[in-house]
């Protein structure tokens, strides 16, 4: 397993990337410039790489001509209103785009698919004393496994994909039981409990009187 290299010159959004993906177990490197890029490029492998297409010196697409060779995956970051940049960076050989302002939900979905349709790794997701493998939908706690229902599953993953974020009973509800399911939102607050219970998240899983749960951010 090898890092994910970011290019990209805005160093807020870079350092977005970067905090998005390491808070989900990968490894970052990041460049500023093409210069840069072309020298880790050179000098290390790395599973993926997420391009900005408009840098100062060498832009995106002369860097795509130097990356080609190496056959690693590129996402392309590109620009709202840049059809033509998404195209030409797709013909280039990129795997993919990503749309900015894009939500950090939607990066980690993106780079998930990207490895996994490439078959580079398997992550797990480290919180506290608690591990979390997607892939396998495994949890384990101190190194032993827990146990979690299907549904306990999906909400502990609603739960750490917004940790950080007091996520409403309703909007928390549906996400994991859909729209049209028989149960209703004291069934959410019975999985809550068994989920603590669980994990040991006594404190970290908080109730918030009135408007739903939030998950404490580890930092
Ligand atoms: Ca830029």
């Amino acid at each position: 397993m090898y890092p994910v290299l970011i290019v990209e010159d805005e160093r807020a959004i870079a350092d977005l990337i970067e905090m998005t993906l390491e808070d989900f177990g990968y490894v970052c490197v990041k460049a500023f410039d093409g210069e840069q890029a072309a020298d880790f490029i050179e000098k290390e492998k790395f599973d993926l790489i997420l391009l900005d297409v408009m840098l100062p010196g060498v832009d995106g697409f002369s860097l795509m001509e130097y990356i080609r060779p190496t056959e690693t995956p590129v996402i392309f970051l590109t620009a709202k209103s840049s059809v033509e940049d998404r195209v030409r960076g797709l013909r280039a050989g990129a795997y993919d785009y990503i749309v900015k302002p894009f939500a950090p939900d939607e990066l980690l979905a993106r780079v998930d698919g990207l490895m996994r349709h490439t078959g580079r790794r398997s992550r797990t997701i480290r919180l506290w004393d608690v591990e979390i493998n997607p892939d396998t939908r495994t949890v384990s706690k101190k190194g032993v496994p827990v146990s979690l229902t299907p549904r306990e599953f999906d909400l502990l993953m609603a739960l750490v994909l917004n940790r950080g974020i007091v996520l409403y009973r309703d909007v928390l509800f549906e996400r994991v039981w859909g729209l049209d399911s028989e149960a209703n939102t004291r069934t959410l607050d019975i999985h809550i409990s068994r989920l603590r219970k669980k994990l040991g998240w006594e404190h970290q899983l908080r109730s918030v009187p009135k408007i739903g749960y939030l998950l404490e951010a580890e930092r």
